[in-house]
């Protein structure tokens, strides 16, 4: 015979579900209760486990390869372009940026950048734009110092910690006018990071083949001191490295080491951001010497019509240091 109700529901089940009730109740009626306070906690527990939010740390988008300066040991390839770079076409970078923020949840911070970005016309227009999308936290301009930032430029970043600059600092013969952009930007209530000047940056090599195996790619991926995640010609890459050799045609690249934008539905796009964070390796890294067997350092922003002189090896470089992961 089928049980009746009292078999069924225990006066010990009534009693447990009568509790929980009554807490919940109280948390509740009271948004300052302890009790409200964990229960927001453990919906966010459940939350991150069955559908977990795709959060950005760091993302860059470069605007145009045209740049004020044509250093030798350009991290980002801008060397490489010889005077063939494209000033920025707004509203493809636009595109470019709604098409990833529509498929992830959060930015952390998001950096525009070069070349030498405040060379575009534009731009203004283009950070206006970037400073409306809630999802992103905070929006760093890279620049090499070289241009004074234009004032609705500085109107609009004035007093608001969303936004930040960060000039790299090529020493005086480069950017002569580098302490008093910085005086502008901070007395215009600009939030700006700065770097010290004679820094050395990693020797990153040229593109040619190292003949790695799939293993020894591996180890100079995970050993990248750079953790940088750059967006270019619509195009999501690992590095920057990745990006405009790709688009240069200087390495081939396989088809799981980027993901092109605009060419994917949203959950498409949102699951090939999500797989590149676990990429073992990418192949760019086997066309590149930030490797622990190859590392040197050089002076920064070696000029592209000045003789090349011999790298630093790195065990006798100064402490002085930069990746140069940026500029
Ligand atoms: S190519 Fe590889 S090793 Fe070189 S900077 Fe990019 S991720 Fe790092
Ligand atoms: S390192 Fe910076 S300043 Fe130099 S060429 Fe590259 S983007 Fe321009």
């Amino acid at each position: 015979m089928p049980q009746n109700y009292q078999q069924l529901v225990s006066q010990d089940l009534l009693t447990e579900y009568c509790y929980k009730k009554a807490k919940l109740t109280k948390a509740l009626e009271n948004p300052q209760s302890v009790e409200f306070d964990m229960l927001y906690a453990l919906v966010a527990k459940e939350m991150a486990k069955v559908d977990p939010p795709l959060i950005i740390p760091y993302v860059e988008f470069c605007i145009s390869a045209q740049c004020t300066l044509k250093c030798r040991d350009c991290a980002n390839f801008m060397q490489h372009y010889q005077g063939k770079a494209k000033p920025m076409d707004l509203e493809a970078v636009k595109s470019w940026i709604v098409a990833f923020v529509e498929s992830v949840d959060h930015i952390m911070t998001l950096r525009l950048m070069g070349g030498e970005p405040l060379m575009q016309k534009d731009f203004t227009k283009l950070f206006e734009f970037v400073l409306t999308l809630p999802k992103i936290q905070h929006i760093q301009i890279v620049s090499n110092a070289t241009l004074v930032p234009k004032d609705d430029l500085l109107a609009l970043m004035a007093n608001n910690t969303k936004c930040s600059f960060f000039f790299s600092n090529y020493g005086s013969k480069l950017a002569p006018k580098y302490d008093a952009i910085v005086k502008h930007c901070l007395d215009h209530g600009v939030l700006v990071q700065s770097t010290p000047a004679d820094i050395s940056w990693f020797d990153m090599g040229d593109t040619h083949d190292r003949h790695l195996s799939d293993e020894q790619k591996a180890v100079v991926y995970q050993n990248c001191p750079n953790n940088c995640r750059h967006v270019w010609n619509g195009e999501f890459h690992h590095c920057p490295r990745s990006a405009h050799a790709k688009y240069l045609g200087l390495i081939e690249m396989p088809e799981q080491d980027y993901v092109p934008l605009l060419e994917l539905d949203s959950a498409t796009r949102r699951e090939r951001i999500r797989k590149m964070y676990d990429a073992p390796f990418i192949e760019a890294c086997n066309h590149c010497s930030l490797s622990k067997e190859e590392l040197k350092l050089v002076p920064c922003a070696i000029q592209v019509t000045t003789q090349r002189p011999k790298a630093t090896s790195n065990k006798n470089a100064s402490t002085k240091r930069s990746n140069n992961k940026r500029k």
